[in-house]
Protein backbone atom coordinates (compact mmCIF):
# COMPACT_ATOMS: atom_id res chain seq x y z
CA UNK A 1 0.00 0.00 0.00
CA UNK A 2 1.40 3.81 -0.86
CA UNK A 3 0.48 4.80 2.44
CA UNK A 4 2.97 2.07 4.02
CA UNK A 5 5.07 2.96 1.94
CA UNK A 6 5.43 6.41 3.18
CA UNK A 7 5.76 5.42 6.65
CA UNK A 8 8.59 3.04 6.04
CA UNK A 9 10.82 6.01 4.21
CA UNK A 10 10.33 8.21 7.35
CA UNK A 11 11.30 5.76 9.64
CA UNK A 12 14.13 4.53 7.34
CA UNK A 13 16.68 4.30 10.54
CA UNK A 14 19.88 5.05 7.52
CA UNK A 15 18.20 8.29 6.80
CA UNK A 16 17.37 9.62 10.53
CA UNK A 17 20.92 8.27 11.55
CA UNK A 18 23.38 9.25 8.79
CA UNK A 19 21.48 12.88 7.88
CA UNK A 20 19.92 14.15 11.33
CA UNK A 21 21.18 17.36 10.82
CA UNK A 22 19.57 17.63 7.18
CA UNK A 23 16.57 15.70 8.71
CA UNK A 24 16.57 18.81 11.96
CA UNK A 25 16.59 21.84 8.72
CA UNK A 26 14.20 19.52 6.79
CA UNK A 27 11.87 20.05 10.25
CA UNK A 28 12.08 23.13 10.83
CA UNK A 29 11.25 23.93 6.87
CA UNK A 30 8.05 22.21 7.37
CA UNK A 31 6.52 21.37 10.38
CA UNK A 32 4.44 17.95 9.27
CA UNK A 33 7.60 16.37 8.14
CA UNK A 34 7.97 15.11 11.36
CA UNK A 35 4.49 13.77 12.08
CA UNK A 36 2.34 10.73 11.02
CA UNK A 37 1.49 10.34 7.70
CA UNK A 38 -1.96 8.83 9.68
CA UNK A 39 -3.30 12.01 11.67
CA UNK A 40 -6.22 9.84 12.48
CA UNK A 41 -6.80 6.07 13.73
CA UNK A 42 -9.23 3.65 14.73
CA UNK A 43 -8.38 0.57 16.31
CA UNK A 44 -10.75 -2.40 16.83
CA UNK A 45 -13.47 0.37 17.47
CA UNK A 46 -17.14 -0.92 18.58
CA UNK A 47 -19.35 1.42 18.81
CA UNK A 48 -22.95 1.22 20.41
CA UNK A 49 -25.53 2.98 22.73
CA UNK A 50 -26.97 0.80 25.77
CA UNK A 51 -25.86 -2.79 24.97
CA UNK A 52 -26.91 -2.67 21.08
CA UNK A 53 -23.64 -2.73 18.59
CA UNK A 54 -23.95 -0.09 16.25
CA UNK A 55 -20.34 -0.61 14.80
CA UNK A 56 -18.25 -3.30 14.88
CA UNK A 57 -14.71 -3.60 14.84
CA UNK A 58 -13.54 -0.79 12.64
CA UNK A 59 -10.03 -0.38 12.16
CA UNK A 60 -8.95 2.37 9.96
CA UNK A 61 -6.41 5.57 9.07
CA UNK A 62 -6.88 8.81 7.67
CA UNK A 63 -4.28 10.27 5.90
CA UNK A 64 -3.33 13.84 7.02
CA UNK A 65 -4.50 16.91 4.34
CA UNK A 66 -7.22 14.01 2.98
CA UNK A 67 -10.79 14.32 2.43
CA UNK A 68 -12.76 11.19 3.54
CA UNK A 69 -16.38 10.64 2.74
CA UNK A 70 -18.48 8.61 4.86
CA UNK A 71 -21.44 7.08 2.80
CA UNK A 72 -23.94 4.46 4.21
CA UNK A 73 -28.09 3.99 4.39
CA UNK A 74 -29.03 5.51 6.83
CA UNK A 75 -28.38 4.40 10.54
CA UNK A 76 -25.46 2.59 9.12
CA UNK A 77 -23.47 4.53 11.94
CA UNK A 78 -21.67 6.83 9.98
CA UNK A 79 -22.49 9.99 12.55
CA UNK A 80 -21.97 7.72 15.42
CA UNK A 81 -18.40 6.75 14.01
CA UNK A 82 -17.74 10.82 13.15
CA UNK A 83 -18.81 12.26 16.25
CA UNK A 84 -16.81 9.58 18.58
CA UNK A 85 -13.94 11.32 16.35
CA UNK A 86 -14.11 14.61 18.64
CA UNK A 87 -15.53 12.62 21.88
CA UNK A 88 -19.18 14.27 20.94
CA UNK A 89 -20.60 10.99 22.23
CA UNK A 90 -18.50 10.53 25.66
CA UNK A 91 -21.41 12.25 27.65
CA UNK A 92 -24.60 10.60 25.01
CA UNK A 93 -26.85 8.01 27.76
CA UNK A 94 -26.11 4.33 26.84
CA UNK A 95 -23.17 5.48 24.67
CA UNK A 96 -20.17 2.54 24.84
CA UNK A 97 -17.53 2.16 23.44
CA UNK A 98 -14.74 -0.38 23.30
CA UNK A 99 -11.59 -0.01 21.49
CA UNK A 100 -9.41 2.90 20.20
CA UNK A 101 -9.23 6.39 18.04
CA UNK A 102 -5.77 7.79 18.05
CA UNK A 103 -4.97 11.50 17.10
CA UNK A 104 -1.19 11.97 16.20
CA UNK A 105 -0.54 8.52 17.71
CA UNK A 106 -2.21 9.24 21.29
CA UNK A 107 -5.27 7.97 22.40
CA UNK A 108 -8.36 10.56 22.01
CA UNK A 109 -9.02 9.12 25.74
CA UNK A 110 -5.27 9.11 27.00
CA UNK A 111 -4.63 10.60 30.38
CA UNK A 112 -4.10 14.70 30.30
CA UNK A 113 -5.68 14.86 26.96
CA UNK A 114 -7.67 17.94 27.52
CA UNK A 115 -11.59 17.89 25.99
CA UNK A 116 -11.29 21.59 24.83
CA UNK A 117 -7.84 21.87 23.47
CA UNK A 118 -9.05 18.47 21.20
CA UNK A 119 -11.79 20.06 20.17
CA UNK A 120 -9.78 23.20 19.01
CA UNK A 121 -7.62 20.37 16.90
CA UNK A 122 -10.81 18.52 15.68
CA UNK A 123 -13.54 20.53 14.93
CA UNK A 124 -17.07 19.81 13.68
CA UNK A 125 -19.47 21.42 11.68
CA UNK A 126 -23.09 20.02 11.52
CA UNK A 127 -25.99 19.41 9.74
CA UNK A 128 -28.15 22.27 10.50
CA UNK A 129 -26.31 25.53 10.67
CA UNK A 130 -26.19 26.22 14.63
CA UNK A 131 -25.04 30.14 15.03
CA UNK A 132 -25.10 31.39 18.34
CA UNK A 133 -27.49 33.99 19.31
CA UNK A 134 -25.43 36.96 19.24
CA UNK A 135 -24.02 39.08 16.19
CA UNK A 136 -22.30 37.78 13.08
CA UNK A 137 -19.10 38.70 13.85
CA UNK A 138 -18.97 37.61 17.91
CA UNK A 139 -19.92 34.09 16.10
CA UNK A 140 -16.66 34.25 14.15
CA UNK A 141 -14.43 35.05 16.75
CA UNK A 142 -16.06 32.69 19.35
CA UNK A 143 -14.16 30.07 19.42
CA UNK A 144 -10.96 32.25 18.86
CA UNK A 145 -11.85 34.60 22.29
CA UNK A 146 -12.47 31.57 24.43
CA UNK A 147 -9.04 30.40 23.31
CA UNK A 148 -7.59 33.34 23.46
CA UNK A 149 -6.09 33.00 20.31
CA UNK A 150 -6.38 36.62 19.99
CA UNK A 151 -7.85 39.86 21.26
CA UNK A 152 -8.63 43.70 20.47
CA UNK A 153 -8.00 44.85 16.93
CA UNK A 154 -6.48 41.39 16.47
CA UNK A 155 -10.12 39.93 16.40
CA UNK A 156 -10.77 42.18 13.40
CA UNK A 157 -8.53 40.90 11.50
CA UNK A 158 -9.56 37.54 12.19
CA UNK A 159 -13.53 37.72 11.83
CA UNK A 160 -12.27 39.31 8.08
CA UNK A 161 -10.04 36.61 7.38
CA UNK A 162 -12.27 33.85 7.60
CA UNK A 163 -15.68 35.57 6.57
CA UNK A 164 -13.49 36.49 2.96
CA UNK A 165 -11.93 32.27 3.42
CA UNK A 166 -15.89 30.92 2.77
CA UNK A 167 -16.87 33.79 0.92
CA UNK A 168 -19.14 35.66 2.95
CA UNK A 169 -17.55 39.21 3.84
CA UNK A 170 -19.43 41.18 0.90
CA UNK A 171 -22.56 40.05 2.13
CA UNK A 172 -22.13 40.62 5.96
CA UNK A 173 -19.20 43.33 5.89
CA UNK A 174 -22.25 46.01 6.84
CA UNK A 175 -23.82 44.35 9.24
CA UNK A 176 -21.04 42.47 11.49
CA UNK A 177 -23.32 43.54 14.04
CA UNK A 178 -26.78 42.01 13.25
CA UNK A 179 -28.16 39.16 14.24
CA UNK A 180 -27.10 35.73 12.51
CA UNK A 181 -30.81 34.52 12.19
CA UNK A 182 -31.59 36.43 9.31
CA UNK A 183 -29.22 35.50 6.97
CA UNK A 184 -30.15 32.60 5.03
CA UNK A 185 -29.79 29.09 6.00
CA UNK A 186 -26.99 28.12 3.35
CA UNK A 187 -25.18 31.69 4.90
CA UNK A 188 -25.45 30.67 8.33
CA UNK A 189 -23.82 27.42 7.16
CA UNK A 190 -20.81 29.38 6.28
CA UNK A 191 -20.75 31.39 8.76
CA UNK A 192 -20.39 28.42 11.10
CA UNK A 193 -17.55 27.17 9.07
CA UNK A 194 -15.86 30.64 9.65
CA UNK A 195 -16.20 30.34 13.10
CA UNK A 196 -15.08 26.34 13.11
CA UNK A 197 -12.35 27.66 10.86
CA UNK A 198 -11.20 30.40 12.72
CA UNK A 199 -9.53 28.46 15.82
CA UNK A 200 -7.46 26.85 13.29
CA UNK A 201 -8.45 23.08 13.28
CA UNK A 202 -6.40 20.40 12.06
CA UNK A 203 -9.33 18.38 11.11
CA UNK A 204 -12.66 19.08 10.47
CA UNK A 205 -15.76 16.92 11.14
CA UNK A 206 -18.73 17.70 8.39
CA UNK A 207 -22.43 15.59 9.31
CA UNK A 208 -23.96 16.25 6.14
CA UNK A 209 -23.15 19.73 5.86
CA UNK A 210 -25.04 20.56 2.51
CA UNK A 211 -28.36 18.12 2.75
CA UNK A 212 -30.20 20.86 4.21
CA UNK A 213 -29.08 23.58 1.55
CA UNK A 214 -30.05 24.88 -2.09
CA UNK A 215 -27.83 23.13 -4.68
CA UNK A 216 -26.14 26.51 -5.76
CA UNK A 217 -24.86 26.66 -2.27
CA UNK A 218 -23.84 22.95 -2.01
CA UNK A 219 -22.02 23.83 -4.81
CA UNK A 220 -20.09 26.81 -3.17
CA UNK A 221 -19.75 24.56 0.00
CA UNK A 222 -18.00 21.80 -1.65
CA UNK A 223 -15.81 24.08 -3.90
CA UNK A 224 -14.27 25.54 -0.71
CA UNK A 225 -14.22 22.47 0.80
CA UNK A 226 -11.66 21.05 -1.64
CA UNK A 227 -9.74 23.91 -1.07
CA UNK A 228 -9.39 23.66 2.51
CA UNK A 229 -6.67 20.15 2.29
CA UNK A 230 -4.40 19.29 2.37
CA UNK A 231 -4.37 22.26 4.71
CA UNK A 232 -6.40 20.36 6.51
CA UNK A 233 -8.01 16.38 6.99
CA UNK A 234 -11.78 16.68 6.17
CA UNK A 235 -13.91 14.19 6.85
CA UNK A 236 -17.57 14.70 5.50
CA UNK A 237 -20.93 12.18 5.98
CA UNK A 238 -22.76 12.24 3.23
CA UNK A 239 -25.66 10.57 1.34
CA UNK A 240 -25.37 12.62 -2.00
CA UNK A 241 -23.31 9.99 -3.76
CA UNK A 242 -22.02 12.45 -6.26
CA UNK A 243 -20.22 14.83 -3.70
CA UNK A 244 -18.50 12.04 -2.26
CA UNK A 245 -17.16 11.13 -5.99
CA UNK A 246 -16.73 15.21 -6.53
CA UNK A 247 -14.72 16.02 -3.28
CA UNK A 248 -13.44 13.22 -1.15
CA UNK A 249 -10.09 11.68 -2.00
CA UNK A 250 -11.30 8.48 -0.06
CA UNK A 251 -14.29 6.63 0.79
CA UNK A 252 -15.34 5.01 3.66
CA UNK A 253 -18.50 2.32 3.16
CA UNK A 254 -20.67 1.62 5.86
CA UNK A 255 -23.21 -1.10 6.28
CA UNK A 256 -25.17 -3.37 8.88
CA UNK A 257 -22.32 -2.60 11.90
CA UNK A 258 -19.89 -2.80 9.80
CA UNK A 259 -17.03 -1.12 7.53
CA UNK A 260 -17.70 -2.78 4.92
CA UNK A 261 -14.90 -1.24 2.64
CA UNK A 262 -12.76 1.63 2.17
CA UNK A 263 -10.49 2.80 0.04
CA UNK A 264 -9.67 5.70 -2.60
CA UNK A 265 -12.62 7.02 -4.25
CA UNK A 266 -12.38 6.36 -8.01
CA UNK A 267 -11.59 2.58 -6.86
CA UNK A 268 -14.24 2.12 -4.18
CA UNK A 269 -16.84 3.53 -6.41
CA UNK A 270 -15.73 2.23 -9.69
CA UNK A 271 -14.16 -1.50 -8.98
CA UNK A 272 -16.21 -1.96 -5.59
CA UNK A 273 -15.05 -4.90 -3.76
CA UNK A 274 -18.02 -6.12 -1.94
CA UNK A 275 -21.06 -6.88 -3.50
CA UNK A 276 -23.13 -4.09 -0.83
CA UNK A 277 -21.12 -1.42 -1.80
CA UNK A 278 -21.63 -2.40 -5.65
CA UNK A 279 -25.07 -1.95 -4.75
CA UNK A 280 -25.27 1.12 -2.57
CA UNK A 281 -22.61 2.94 -5.04
CA UNK A 282 -25.29 1.99 -8.15
CA UNK A 283 -28.36 2.78 -6.61
CA UNK A 284 -30.10 -0.22 -6.40
CA UNK A 285 -29.48 0.04 -2.29
CA UNK A 286 -31.70 2.57 -0.33
P1 LIG B 1 -26.32 7.33 10.39
O1 LIG B 1 -25.64 8.61 10.71
O2 LIG B 1 -25.53 6.44 9.49
O3 LIG B 1 -27.71 7.53 9.84
P2 LIG B 1 -26.32 6.92 13.26
O4 LIG B 1 -24.89 6.85 13.63
O5 LIG B 1 -27.04 8.19 13.54
O6 LIG B 1 -26.49 6.50 11.74
O7 LIG B 1 -27.10 5.77 14.01
C1 LIG B 1 -26.63 4.45 14.06
C2 LIG B 1 -27.52 3.66 15.00
O8 LIG B 1 -27.30 4.14 16.33
C3 LIG B 1 -29.00 3.80 14.71
O9 LIG B 1 -29.61 2.54 14.94
C4 LIG B 1 -29.46 4.81 15.74
O10 LIG B 1 -30.80 4.57 16.09
C5 LIG B 1 -28.54 4.51 16.91
N1 LIG B 1 -28.29 5.72 17.70
C6 LIG B 1 -27.72 6.87 17.29
N2 LIG B 1 -27.66 7.77 18.28
C7 LIG B 1 -28.24 7.18 19.37
C8 LIG B 1 -28.49 7.61 20.72
N3 LIG B 1 -28.14 8.80 21.15
N4 LIG B 1 -29.07 6.71 21.56
C9 LIG B 1 -29.43 5.48 21.13
N5 LIG B 1 -29.22 5.03 19.87
C10 LIG B 1 -28.63 5.85 19.00
MG1 LIG C 1 -26.26 10.60 10.50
Amino acid sequence: MADGDAIETRNDPVTTSEHSGIDETLKSLDPDAARPVHVMESVHLNLGFSGRTVLADVNVSLKRGSITALIGPTGSGKSTFLRTLNRMNDRVPGFTRSGEVLFDDTSLWGQGVDLLTLRRRIGMLFQRPNPFPMSIKDNVVAGVKAHRIAKGKQLDVVCERRLTEVGLWDAVKDRLNDSPFRLSGGQQQLLCLARALAVGPEVLLLDEPTSALDPVTTESIEALLKTLAPALTLIVVTHNLGQAMRVSHHTMFFYQGQLMEHGETEDLFNRPQHPDTERYVTGRMG
